[in-house]
């Protein structure tokens, strides 16, 4: 099950909750129990993993 980053709007606080992304909507602030979270988005998974390399550049190229 993933993680999810949210930040509490009311409070402010941050925090980290680990729910499916169906319950994404029910999650609450553990601070104050606001349900006006936002969640995070981080960089994560892009720059990582991925056999891909797209954006790698070939080797010996002219506009090196
Ligand atoms: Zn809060």
């Amino acid at each position: 099950m993933p993680s999810y980053d949210f930040r509490c709007e009311k409070c402010g606080h941050d925090f980290t909750v680990r729910v499916s992304w169906r319950e994404k909507d029910k999650v609450k602030c553990p601070v104050c129990g606001s349900s006006s979270v936002k969640q995070l988005f981080t960089s994560f998974t892009l720059l990582t993993g991925g056999s891909g390399g797209a954006c790698n550049a070939p080797s010996g190229s002219p506009f090196g």
